[in-house]
This record gives C-alpha cells, structure tokens and sequence, in this order.
C-alpha cells in the first residue's frame, strides 16, 4: 500500500513563499527536481506542495483540494467574513513570519485621527470583510470601496478619506504623507488545514512537520552561550543569562580562578547582555545559534 501524500498549498511567490520554503528547508524537506509550475514533490517526504497565490489558498484547503496551507491570518480570516466555507478551516500553528498588521491610515492633516471619525466616509481596502466586521463591532458606519493594490494612494486621489492596509514597517503609509490610528489585526503566518476526517490519513506526515516547524521556530532565536567566569560571580552570571534553566558549569584546565558556563538561552541575546555579564565578570563569551532542536 503506498503511504497517502499530504497536499500543502503554499504562495508560488511573495512573503510567504520565502518564508515558507525557507522553513519547509530547514524542516528537512527535500523538493524533488520538477518542471511543474503548480506541483513540487518533496524527494524525502511523502508531501506535495501546490504553489498558487496566497488568496486562493484558503479555498483551495477549504474545498479539499489541499488538506494543508501556508496562509497570513489576514488572508484567512478575510476568507471566513466573505465565504462560510472557510470557517471550517483551522490554524494548525502559527509560523513566526511575515508579520504584519492591518490598520486604518488617514492623511496627516489630522481630520481623521479616530475610528468614529470615520463616520459617512470613505475607506478604501483589499480587506472589505476584515474593515467591515471592525467598523460593524465599534458601530461606525462608513462607505467601503474595495480595491486589488495601492490602496495607499487612494486619499491622494480622492477615491477615499481613509484607508484599511497591510502595514510592516511604515514606510509606504510615510512616504504617501498617511498616518496610522488604529489596528485591524496582528497577523503572522500560519499552518492552516481544513476539516479533520479530511486529513486523517495524511496525520502521520503533517504531525512529524509540525514538531519540525516548532523544532525550526525554537531553534531561531535560541543560542547556545559559552562563557568563563570567577566561581564566586556564578550565581550574578546566571541571573543575567536570558531564558536559560540549568547552565552547566563545567572546571577548566589548570585554572582555579575560573568555570566554564555553557547555556542554552531561549530568549534573545543582545549586546547589552553581553555588556552586562562582562561587568560581572564573564570573559571569553561565546554566542552560537542552534542548527536544530527537538525537547
Ligand atoms: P500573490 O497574491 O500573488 O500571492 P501578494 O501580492 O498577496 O501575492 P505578498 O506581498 O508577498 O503577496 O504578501 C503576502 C502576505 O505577506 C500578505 O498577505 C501578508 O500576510 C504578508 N505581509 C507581511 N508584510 C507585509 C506587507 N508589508 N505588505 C503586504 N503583505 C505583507
Ligand atoms: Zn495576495
């Protein structure tokens, strides 16, 4: 019998596509060579991955056409307001990736600064549903024009007063002279499957790659930290070590005056803390990434 293949729908190209393929590397998937521009077989996994646009893939996985998708939440939840087929979609885990937010701008001028403001004006989206459903909870009526792309220009003009848009950095709401004054959505990437019956025969595979991508997410910000310091200091160096349980302290050759610490720090490691356990003493810190982990 052969071992049923797990379909996961993927962005053929984008945020999300970088993302995705970066993690699905580092999870060990090797992609077959392939000419298909829709379907890359994994070589080593019993796993298909369909490369479409990331707006479709909520349908596709909703439809069991693929059991699983990698999707931003905005993208998602933006599929449940408009079809009532998406809401039997789940979020497996979230990804840790192309983070962003959806919010309301208006031009800098300051006439819209709040979202009642917004009263009998225009705001121009792609996320009609998202936009609607948060205006319909803080009871703001206001017009919706929906709208494929650019939608940062539309205040300049003159199709809306405001605008609901995807925003990472600031930089585009800037340059268009806009100005942020209230978020819609937090939103990162994320697994999504469809209903559970559809995916049983394929859990096997699709539960080996979520421990993988936690393995992948863990692994990216914790480090692996090495360090000498004076015996009687040991107790400063571990308070300052971030997220790290049980350090090993470990004698040195030849050396009373010093131990060697290794640690596993879970939380970020910054030159300030460097900074910091040099004033109590550490000396030959080390600071390496972790190429993989499994607990
Ligand atoms: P296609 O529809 O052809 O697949 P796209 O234009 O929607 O491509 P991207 O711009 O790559 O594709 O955006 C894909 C996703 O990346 C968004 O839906 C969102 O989840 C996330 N994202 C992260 N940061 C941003 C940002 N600054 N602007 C737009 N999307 C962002
Ligand atoms: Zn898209």
């Amino acid at each position: 019998m052969t071992t049923p293949r797990l379909t996961l729908a993927i962005q053929k190209k984008g945020r999300l596509a970088e993302g995705g393929f970066d993690l699905l590397g580092r999870a060990g998937v090797k992609l077959a060579y392939g000419r298909d521009d829709l379907l890359r077989r994994a070589e080593n996994l019993p796993l298909d991955m369909m490369l479409i646009r990331d707006d479709d893939i909520p349908g596709f996985v909703a439809s069991g056409v693929c059991g699983y998708g990698i999707v931003g939440e905005n993208v998602l939840y933006e599929a449940q307001q408009k079809s009532s087929r998406a809401s039997g979609l789940h979020i497996v885990m979230k990804l840790g990736f192309a983070r962003c937010a959806l919010k309301l701008a208006a031009p800098g001028d300051g006439v819209i600064q709040t979202v009642t403001a917004l009263t009998g004006k225009t705001v121009a989206t792609s996320y009609p549903g998202l936009t609607a459903a948060f205006l319909k909870e803080r009871g703001v009526n206001a017009n919706i024009v929906e709208m494929g792309g650019s939608v940062e220009v539309a205040p300049r003009m003159g199709v809306a007063d405001a605008i609901c848009d995807l925003v990472s950095t600031g930089a585009t709401l800037q340059i268009n002279g806009l100005s942020e004054f209230e978020t819609v959505l937090e939103s990162e990437a994320a697994l999504i499957r469809g209903s559970e019956a559809r995916c049983e025969d394929t859990s096997g595979i699709a539960d080996l790659l979520v421990e993988r991508f936690k393995g992948v997410i863990a692994s990216r910000q914790t480090k692996y930290i090495l360090l000498n310091a004076p015996p009687d200091r040991l107790k400063d160096v571990c308070a300052i070590l971030p997220g790290a349980d049980a350090p090993t302290v470990a004698q040195v050759v030849g050396r009373d005056d010093v131990v060697a610490v290794h640690a596993v720090c879970t939380e970020a490691v910054f030159w300030d803390t460097l900074e910091a356990l040099k004033t109590v003493g550490a000396r030959s810190i080390l600071v390496m990434p972790i190429e993989k982990m499994m607990t």
